[in-house]
């Protein structure tokens, strides 16, 4: 058994890999047998993921704000609290936030033999990330 204290700094996302200002808090490291790789992911507005696979695909729960992500080829789909996207692996995407949202997701994946998480391409363009549906047109506003 091993306890890892609230203690370690969060850790901002490199930006060879981010758009933004990301921050990533780790809630599971992969050790010996146990593959599983998970972190709390906090993208500010605008900020998101550069193109990107993991070898044995990712599950992402988003737990706060408004995001969005892509795969290679697909729409740019919004997502918010509650939902789970699955990425194939091997399949090409992004995820972050709206243009003016925050938006934090739980990412869990399973490393390759070498240990690899993801391998990186090229950063989502403004004109990528500007193909995003506008969230305010997304969900109906009501009057009660
Ligand atoms: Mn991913």
């Amino acid at each position: 058994m091993q306890i890892t204290r609230n203690s370690t700094d969060t850790g901002h996302g490199p930006s060879d890999w981010f758009t933004g200002a990301v921050y990533v808090d780790t809630v599971a490291a992969p050790s010996n047998r146990s593959r599983v790789s998970a972190s709390s992911v906090h993208f500010t507005p605008g900020a998101r993921t550069a193109w990107h696979t993991h070898p044995n695909g990712q599950t992402i729960w988003v737990t706060e704000g408004v995001g969005l992500c892509q795969r290679r080829g697909g729409p740019v789909e919004i997502i918010r609290p509650g939902d789970r996207v699955f990425f194939e692996p091997g399949e090409n995407h992004w995820h972050g936030a709206a243009p003016t949202r925050f938006m934090t997701h739980i990412a869990m994946l399973e490393v390759d033999d070498e240990g690899t998480p993801a391998t990186w391409g090229d950063h989502v363009s403004d004109e990528e990330y500007a193909a995003a549906p506008s969230i305010e047109g997304s969900v109906l506003e009501e009057e009660i």
